[in-house]
Formats: structure tokens, C-alpha cells, sequence
């Protein structure tokens, strides 16, 4: 099968081309570089022994987008391209709107011009804004609390009503939750520029001294120890999702979460990091971070029964090799 994967540069879509190449396919990766950098295209042919087949384009450039499509003769397309930045698609909508939904709609035309009938969608765990009850299924309510979420949840949308049009369609959302940890090798990862606003990354940039010290946001939630919970899945089987998603015999449109179904406070994930990696993470209580909720993790049994999907990486090796990649990786 030969697969286009869109932002196949960045975090998720580069540990999955490397379990695409591994399993035998075909890869073509599409990035304009905006939040990536093109020496992961190396690391991901050093760890597969495989060549890929690059286009640096942006995709909101339809006519770029159509050669690229005619020339390819693609079975399937996985779309992560996306901005992603909560706190920057407040501050600039606009930007947020115009590249995630120009982009996908130039993928879904090209699709459609070009018959290429499979499609894998990035979502997110964003789309169930403040769930009513835990743990979240895929058929609870929908609403979001910031533009990157509002992206999401229109393309969610765009792809129903196209797949309504042609049901000859084969389409998956996946809803991710938060995906840590990096491949074995320390050669790919997560690597944000600038300040990070995620939480893994923050920790590790402390615990190797980049940044003097976590910001714990809120120690007063109705949680085990006071702060936030989350569900946070290790990066490569995130990308196992993508394959089993690929390979799904169910036709039609789809939806899954991707997330481990356990629930790990903030100050659990700190202790496990210090713990497993022997290093001191400085942190301090503050307050709450506006728009952010008490708890938030997958049920993941639709995953489980429809896709075969289970989560092999536990959080000790999330913490292991989140720190292993910065270790290696920048320069200390
Ligand atoms: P990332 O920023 O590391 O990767 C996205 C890639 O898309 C980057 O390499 C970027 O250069 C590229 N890109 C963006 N706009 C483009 C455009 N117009 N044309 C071509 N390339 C473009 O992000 P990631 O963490 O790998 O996330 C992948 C997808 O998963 C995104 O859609 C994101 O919204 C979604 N997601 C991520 C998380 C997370 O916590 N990382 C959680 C839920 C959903
Ligand atoms: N968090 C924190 N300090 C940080 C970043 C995040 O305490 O510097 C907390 C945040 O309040 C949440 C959890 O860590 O409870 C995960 O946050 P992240 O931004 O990684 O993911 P999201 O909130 O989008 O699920």
C-alpha cells in the first residue's frame, strides 16, 4: 500500500511512518517544515534501513496538492498536518482556521479527483470539552472550549457530511488523547519550540535544567492528589492505532479513541519521571490554568474490540524515553 502521510515530519506522524515503513508499505510524506524540521526524515531512514519520498509543500496549496496526488496514485492518505498550539489559536483564529480546514478540504478534493478512497484523520480529546462522566466514550457529547479545538471538530463534521455524499468512502477519526514518550533509538521525538505548553516536555526541560521549574497548575481538583488528570499514551502505540486503523476490515466512517483508559494526576507523572529516571524535578504549586479540566481519560474498548488496539508502553517507559530523546538530543 503506498501511504501519503501528511505532517509526517512531526511528532506523531514520524513515529508512525516509521511503524508504516516497518510493516512493509509504502510512505510518501508531505510537510511544509512550519513545526518540524527536515533531519527527521534521516533518523526515521536510519532507524527503518527504508527510504520515504518527500514533497516540502504546504497543503493549502491545492494545485501543488494535485500534482503531487496525480503523480503519486496514493492508496491511502493519513492527515496529521495541523497547527496544535491551544493558547496560539486564541490568540490568532485565523491562522488556526484557514490552514487546518484549507488543508483538509484540499486533501478530501484531491481525494476525490484523484479516487484514493482511504483516509485516517488526526483528532483529539479536545472535542469532548468538559465530559459528563468518566471515562469518556465515543458517542458523548461534542463541544470545545478554544479555536485548535473548534478545527477539530468542524473537519470531524466536513468528514461526515462527505462521507454522506459517498459512502464508497472508507474514513477513520481517531481522537487522541495525550500522547508522551519517544522511539527507543533517542532519535525521534518531541521536540516543541520555545517554552513548551504541554506537560512532558516541560518536565524534561527541567529535569535536564533548561527551565528552573514546573509550574504545577492547580492542586485543588477533585482528583487522588488535588491536580489534573489525564490519560497519556506512549507515542508508538499511538502510531500502532494508525496501522490497525489502515487495516481495519470494517468499512464506513469510523471513530476511536486512542488512549491507554488510565487516568495519571500531574504529580504522579512528576514522581514516576524523577523516580524511574533518578532525577530531581524542581516544581511549585500555582494556580489553575484557565480553560483546563479536573479529568480527562479514554474508554478505549471500542479500539479494543473493533481495531484490536492495546497499549503495550507503560508510563514508566513514557518517562524513560521522553527523557532519553532530550538527552540525547540537546546538546547538554
Ligand atoms: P506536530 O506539530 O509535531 O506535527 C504536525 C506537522 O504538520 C508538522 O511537521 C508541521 O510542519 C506540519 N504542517 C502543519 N501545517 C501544515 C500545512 N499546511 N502543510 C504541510 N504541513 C503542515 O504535531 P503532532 O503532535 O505530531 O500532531 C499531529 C496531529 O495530531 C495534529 O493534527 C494534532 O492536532 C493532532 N493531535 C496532537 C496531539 C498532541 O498532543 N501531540 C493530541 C491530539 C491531537
Ligand atoms: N500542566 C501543568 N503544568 C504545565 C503544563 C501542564 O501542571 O506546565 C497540567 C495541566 O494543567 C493538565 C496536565 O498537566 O492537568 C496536562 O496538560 P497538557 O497541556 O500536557 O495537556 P491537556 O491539558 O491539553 O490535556
Amino acid at each position: 500500500m503506498k501511504v501519503l502521510i501528511t505532517g509526517g515530519c512531526g511528532y506523531i506522524g514520524s513515529h508512525t511512518a516509521v511503524r508504516l515503513l516497518e510493516s512493509g508499505e509504502e510512505v510518501v510524506i508531505i510537510d511544509n517544515l512550519i513545526n518540524s524540521k527536515i533531519d527527521v526524515l534521516d533518523k526515521i531512514k536510519e532507524i527503518t534501513g527504508k527510504n520515504i519520498t518527500f514533497y516540502q509543500e504546504d497543503l493549502c496549496n491545492l494545485e501543488e496538492l494535485r500534482k503531487i496526488f496525480k503523480k503519486e496514485k496514493f492508496d491511502a492518505v493519513i492527515h496529521f498536518a495541523g497547527l496544535k498550539a491551544v493558547g496560539e489559536s486564541v490568540e490568532i483564529p485565523l491562522r488556526y482556521y484557514q490552514n487546518n480546514l484549507v488543508s483538509t478540504m484540499n486533501i478530501l478534493s484531491c481525494m476525490q479527483e484523484f479516487n484514493v478512497l482511504k483516509l485516517v484523520f488526526s483528532s483529539s480529546a479536545t472535542v469532548y470539552g468538559s465530559p459528563k462522566s468518566l471515562p469518556i466514550l465515543e458517542d458523548f457529547p461534542l463541544s470545545t472550549t478554544n479555536p485548535y479545538g473548534t478545527t477539530k471538530l468542524m473537519i470531524e463534521q466536513i468528514l461526515t457530511d462527505v462521507y454522506k455524499a459517498n459512502n464508497k468512502l472508507d474514513i477513520t477519526i481517531l481522537r487522541y488523547f495525550n500522547p508522551i514518550g519517544a522511539h527507543k533509538s533517542g532519535l525521534l521525538g518531541e521536540d516543541p519550540n520555545g517554552i513548551p505548553n504541554n506537560l512532558m516536555p516541560y518536565i524534561v526541560k527541567v529535569a535536564t535544567k533548561q527551565l528552573p521549574v514546573l509550574n504545577i497548575f492547580g492542586s485543588d481538583y477533585d482528583t487522588i492528589d488535588g491536580t489534573g488528570v489525564r490519560d497519556y499514551i506512549h507515542v508508538m502505540d499511538l502510531a500502532e492505532g494508525h496501522i490497525l486503523a489502515l487495516k481495519n476490515k470494517k468499512k464506513g466512517l469510523k471513530i476511536y479513541n486512542l488512549g491507554t483508559g488510565k487516568g495519571t494526576s500531574v504529580l504522579e507523572l512528576v514522581n514516576m519521571f524523577s523516580k524511574i529516571n533518578n532525577v530531581k524535578v524542581n516544581y511549585k504549586i500555582v494556580d489553575r490554568r484557565p480553560g483546563d479540566i479536573a479529568s480527562c481519560y479514554a474508554s478505549s474498548l471500542k479500539a479494543n474490540k473493533e481495531l484490536g488496539f492495546t497499549c503495550k508502553y507503560t508510563l514508566e517507559d513514557m518517562c524513560k524515553d521522553s527523557y532519553n530523546f532530550v538527552k540525547k538530543n540537546s546538546n547538554l
